[in-house]
């Protein structure tokens, strides 16, 4: 399994170290317009997989070394600095994705490949990149709201004190501050949230949930703060991501790709059946009238500023 991660800055080294530790990919390229990143980033990478599992990674200069990829994920472009929203990074990121998307094309299989995309405002270049690389609407994958389910996760599981893998709760919608949590949905064990929370004697009244859905649409603004960037979180998120596909796992995760809603077509994260082929299923939760009204508001968002883009 051959993967090209472009776009070596924080996200992408973070991709590929996640991405090495897990076994299952047996060759990296790294792509950069900074050449010297990607070089000194492979260099980095392929000492630090001396300590594990026998994975080649190497930079590549042009896009003929990304050829007889199987799977290509894009993490170049701007990230947000404080205060930034993701969708502020609109209009420098389209030309990035511009750039890229027909080279690599010019370079993969068309017929099998799958392109992950990672750039922030991320639906709306899924939405782009998907209508450049003219592949099947499910073999273009954004992350999506996978971050901000695992974000929603952590902090329920910390709240509930229970373990995050017995917890289904997810994220939906735009991957931006339109996001809407499905808490209609969240189950502890197979039990609705509110059975839980009486047999164990929680209290998780509407202001804390208030607060959780806050805190959530204000994970990555925190973290910039404090950090620069984000990188742990979505490289974990990537390297989930590549696993379900590479072993046709067929796990519901909350990816967003381009699919017909409503009357007409966008890119928003839903819960999504992937495997081997990408998404196959795309599933339509039951909601409350509230969080049905939100998501139609993300969904106007993603749509209005692909528009813009396009006009
Ligand atoms: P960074 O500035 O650290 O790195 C970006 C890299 O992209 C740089 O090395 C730069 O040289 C490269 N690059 C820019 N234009 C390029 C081009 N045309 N061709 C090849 N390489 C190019 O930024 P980062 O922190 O790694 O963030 C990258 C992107 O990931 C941002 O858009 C950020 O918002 C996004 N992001 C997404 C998520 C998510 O959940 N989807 C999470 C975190 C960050």
């Amino acid at each position: 399994m051959k993967i090209a991660i472009i776009g070596i800055g924080s996200v992408g080294s973070a991709v590929a170290t996640a991405v090495k530790n897990t076994g299952f990919v047996h060759e990296i390229v790294l792509f950069d317009r900074n050449a010297i990143r990607a070089r000194a980033a492979a260099e980095d990478l392929g000492h630090a997989a001396s300590f594990g599992f026998d994975v080649k990674i190497t930079s590549v200069n042009s896009y003929r070394g990304i050829r007889g990829s199987d799977i290509v994920i894009i993490a170049a472009g701007a990230n947000q600095k404080p205060g930034e929203t993701r969708l502020d990074l609109l209009n420098k990121n389209v030309a990035v994705i511009e750039d890229i998307v027909p080279h690599v094309m010019a370079n993969v299989d068309a017929k099998k490949v799958k392109i992950i995309v990672v750039t922030n405002p991320l639906d709306v270049l899924v939405m782009l990149t998907q209508k450049l690389s003219k592949l099947p609407a499910g073999r273009v994958i954004g992350t999506g709201t996978m971050l901000d389910s695992a974000r929603l996760r952590t902090i329920l599981s910390r709240q509930l004190s229970v373990s995050t893998q017995s917890i289904c709760a997810h994220v939906l919608g735009e991957h931006g501050d339109s996001s809407v949590v499905d808490w209609s949905s969240v189950s502890i064990a197979g039990m609705k949230l509110e059975d839980f929370c009486r047999q164990t004697k929680i209290s998780l009244p509407q202001t804390t949930r208030n607060t959780i859905t806050h805190r959530v649409h204000n994970a990555a603004y925190e973290i910039i703060q404090g950090r620069g960037a984000t990188w742990d979180g979505i490289g974990a998120a990537v390297s989930d991501l590549l696993r379900c596909i590479i072993n046709d796992e067929k796990r519901v995760l909350t990816v967003s790709c381009v699919s017909g809603i409503g009357n007409g077509t966008v890119a928003i994260s839903l819960p999504r059946i992937v495997g081997k082929d990408g998404v196959i299923t795309s599933l339509t939760p039951k909601l409350s009238a509230t969080e049905s009204a939100e998501l139609r508001k993300s969904i106007k968002i993603v749509r209005k500023n692909y528009d813009n883009i396009m006009r």
